[in-house]
């Protein structure tokens, strides 16, 4: 099998004009980038009257051994036009950082890709160029409003916003800033964080419009003032500016799958730290565009999908009409407590064990009252009584499960899944709704993802973590979700506990208001929203060969 960048390359793409007739969409409507990537300008494109079904996909806890949740998404996409219902892929964009340091590309794989990936992956449209630039310009309003004499009276020890970069960079987590001299501002200590976890992301990923997203820029708290009012955007007069360089960024990216279907690549990654999903301006174009809407929320179903449901879906309204929880036989085995090294042998017992996270991640999504369906990722070397244990499984919990080989085979390989989705898409009738009501008080919200989500005993946190939610209930943000960082790899905040753990705790660290996006962020155990490289980075790897190629990037 050749490598994805290789597949990707080989590929015959069609002109980006031909991917957007094929939706209908007028040509003035598109704003190319090059060849096979345009900018979609809403204002341009008329209202259709189209309400599509709209499908997550989502997974079991993640291990090193790879679930194939993206190229699951672009297989689901490719097969569901194959069997002729018009569909739209709804991605988010890849990050810098897991790019070049061990995750590698976040395009799908083998054949169930979405084209360009080496642009995909890199620098696309510059959405992420324009998210940390508007991030970081208030940032930069903020030290200079407090240098020109700090009209607002922002109590330098209490400035929350930090600055952001789209890199894995330990060095800059903890940073003492403004050395030098009162030239140079007012020293303290601050940091940066990756920029999907910046706020701005969110509120790009959750506007509904550029009006929506001015507001929101506005309403983002950047600082506290000496006697803790909190001080915001609007108040440094930043909130036009971000919007200005937020403007092109919002419009959803059209790109397509390698078989030649639509695809929105559209926001913000990482469901650990952030809340991960494709933005809704993309979601909502894709319902009007096409009859089905396949779209993904990372990592485990435990962070991606309860944010997706809880946070996404409850500001938009949107609401899914069926989950596909993609499910690995390695990932279940190593789920049952086997090491990577010696996932070769077909070990029947082991898979049967890890299933208990598959189960659990069934249970839970069904929470929320959405259908499910089990997307059996099929890698090279699984045996068929393995396959069979992860049918036991899912059935054991009234859900079917469905052998896919779209990763070798391209939309023909998950034809049964699509035929499947489909099916549940036109006959079941969805109760959806989030797990818990914004009446609850904001700790509340917390212990119960902890509890019905995680199966924890309880949420726990220090005297000054509830004192800090207190203040913001009685500021008026007591209404606001919860958007929970946590390890993907556990549905603990202990990476190493596999499976379904259950007795153990979530230790709340530390709380962030983002009165903007609409969530207050409770990070819990070690999880971090400046990821570090590994000993040896993906980065080592990548370079471009004599042909100008890249290489390495996979
Ligand atoms: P996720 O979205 O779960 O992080 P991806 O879809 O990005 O995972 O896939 C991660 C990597 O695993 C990709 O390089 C992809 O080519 C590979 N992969 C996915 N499915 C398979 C499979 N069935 N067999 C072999 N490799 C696979």
């Amino acid at each position: 099998m050749l490598t994805d960048i290789a597949i990707s390359r080989a590929a015959t793409l069609q002109p980006i004009s031909q991917i957007a007739a094929k939706l209908d969409i007028p040509p003035e409507a598109v704003e190319p980038y090059g060849h096979f990537k345009a900018k979609i300008d809403l204002a341009r494109v008329p209202a259709t009257g189209r309400q599509g079904k709209l499908i997550l996909v989502t997974a079991i806890n993640p291990t090193p051994a790879g679930e194939g949740k993206s190229t699951t998404s672009v297989g689901l996409a490719d097969a569901l036009n194959l069997i002729a219902r018009r569909t739209i892929l709804c991605l988010r964009e890849p990050s810098l950082g897991p790019c070049f340091g061990t995750k590698g590309g976040a395009a799908g794989g083998g054949y169930a890709q979405v084209a360009p990936m080496e642009d995909i992956n890199l620098h696309f449209t510059g959405d992420f160029h324009a998210i940390t630039s508007a991030h970081n310009l208030l940032a930069a309003m903020i030290d200079n409003h407090v240098h020109w004499g700090n009209a607002l009276d922002i109590d330098v020890r209490r400035i929350v916003w930090r600055r952001v970069l789209d890199m894995n960079d330990r060095a800059l987590r903890d940073i003492a800033q403004s050395l030098g001299g009162p030239a140079n501002g007012y020293p303290r200590e601050s940091g940066f964080d990756i920029t999907v976890a910046s706020e701005v992301m969110a509120i790009l990923c959750l506007a509904d419009g550029l009006e929506d997203l001015e507001a929101r820029l506005g309403r983002i708290v950047v600082a506290y003032t000496r006697d803790r009012r909190p001080v915001t955007a609007r108040d440094l007069k930043a909130d036009g500016a971000m919007a200005v360089l937020l403007a092109q960024a919002i419009k959803p990216n059209l790109v397509q799958t390698l078989e030649g279907n639509p695809a929105f690549v559209h926001g913000g990654p990482f469901a650990n730290i952030a809340h991960g999903c494709n933005s809704v301006i993309a979601t909502r174009t894709a319902l009007a565009l096409g009859d089905y809407v396949v779209t993904e929320a990372g990592f485990g179903a435990d962070l991606g999908a309860e944010k997706f449901f809880d946070i996404k879906c409850r500001q938009s309204g949107l609401k899914p009409a069926a989950a596909v929880i993609v499910a690995t036989v390695r990932a279940l085995k190593m789920n049952g407590g086997v090491a990577k090294a010696d996932l070769g042998p077909a070990d029947a017992d082991a898979v049967r064990r890890g299933g208990v996270n598959l189960a659990r991640h069934i249970e839970n999504v069904r929470m929320f009252g959405v259908p499910v369906v089990v997307a059996i990722n099929r890698f090279d070397g699984d045996s068929d009584a393995e396959l069979d244990v992860i049918r036991e499984i899912a059935a054991a919990q009234g859900a079917e499960a469905v052998l896919c080989t779209h990763w070798a085979d391209g939309g023909a390989g998950a034809a049964a899944l699509a035929e499947k989705v489909a099916e549940l898409c036109d006959t079941a009738s969805p109760q959806f709704a989030p797990l818990y009501d914004d009446g609850l008080s904001l700790f509340e919200k917390i212990n119960t993802v902890a509890t019905r989500i995680y199966r924890a005993e309880e949420a726990i946190a220090e005297p000054s973590v509830h004192a800090q939610l207190k203040r913001w209930e009685d500021a008026g943000f007591g209404h606001l979700p919860i958007c929970m960082a946590k390890t993907q790899y556990s549905f603990s905040t202990d990476p190493a506990k596999l499976g379904a753990p259950t007795h153990h705790v979530v230790p709340v660290r530390e709380v962030r208001l983002s009165a903007g996006a609409g969530f207050v962020v409770a990070i819990c155990g070690e999880v971090m929203t400046m990821p570090g490289l590994p000993r040896v980075p993906a980065a080592e790897g990548i370079r471009l060969g004599a042909d100008g190629e890249i290489e390495g990037l996979f």
